[in-house]
């Protein structure tokens, strides 16, 4: 297993918000980290990197497991984190961004720029002026740019026009089809499901249900997802 999650718990100061979570990625699936608002999707992904790391539980990484070290380390190990809220350098331009970066693999500024053809077109603008979307291909780009064995997006199409979703859906379909892995987490079921190879759904803080998308039914959704 790429990434393989085990039992993990997690605490916001005294309160605790992950209760056992359980989660695997294969080298190259694409598996779907689901649940109403509020379960601990985004605090399942802190866990991983340790930005948050787990009270309890094991997080291992291609086998090496991630206790005690550093959120720049497990990077190292070859996780690619696109955070909600997208965080790039505002005052870096958007070349400055990519470079900064980049570590040694397939992953170069060209292929990011072919990926996304508007960050070439907005290489030596600062990132603070560019849209949200074109932040979002932005934070993507740097993530890329790390070489990970395990691409981690945190709901990265969140609040972004139509037309710009569109584009970083599309860059998230040639990234699968490409054989990256990836974990993904995001609300527009219609575009998510048939990208995933699997799903995971957490349910207050735990793994509630796990399973193949077409074996997610109405029913499911209703339990586990609906408003
Ligand atoms: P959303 O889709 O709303 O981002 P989520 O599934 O990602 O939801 P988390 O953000 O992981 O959920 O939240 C899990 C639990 O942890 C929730 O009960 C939430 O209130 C709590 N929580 C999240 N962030 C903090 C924080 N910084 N301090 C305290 N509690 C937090």
């Amino acid at each position: 297993m790429l990434l393989d999650v085990s039992g993990i718990q997690a605490f916001y100061g005294a309160s605790q918000a992950l209760f056992g979570v359980d989660l695997a990625v294969a080298e190259g699936e694409a598996v779907a980290l689901m649940g109403r608002n509020g379960m601990g999707k985004t605090t399942t992904i802190r866990a991983i990197c340790n930005l948050n790391p787990p009270k309890s539980g094991a997080v291992k990484i291609a086998g090496v497991d991630t206790k005690g070290r550093r959120p720049h380390h497990v990077a190292k190990l070859g996780i690619g984190l696109v955070p909600e809220g997208r965080r790039c350098f505002p005052n870096l331009t958007v070349h400055e961004n990519l470079v900064a970066a980049a570590r040694s693999g397939p992953w170069t500024l060209e292929r990011v720029n072919t990926l996304f053809p508007r960050l070439q077109e907005r290489h030596a603008q600062m990132a603070r002026s560019l849209s949200g979307g074109e932040q979002q291909m932005l934070a993507i780009g740097r993530a890329l740019m790390t070489n990970p064995k395990l691409l981690i997006l945190d709901e990265a199409t969140e609040g972004l026009a139509p037309v710009i979703r569109q584009d970083i859906w599309k860059a998230i379909r040639q990234l699968k089809a490409e054989g990256l892995s990836i974990l993904v987490v995001d609300k527009t079921l219609s575009e998510l499901l048939p990208v995933a190879d699997r799903c995971v759904i957490l349910e207050n803080g735990k793994s509630a249900w796990s399973g193949r998308p077409a074996d997610l039914t109405t029913e499911l959704q209703d339990r586990y997802l609906g408003v």
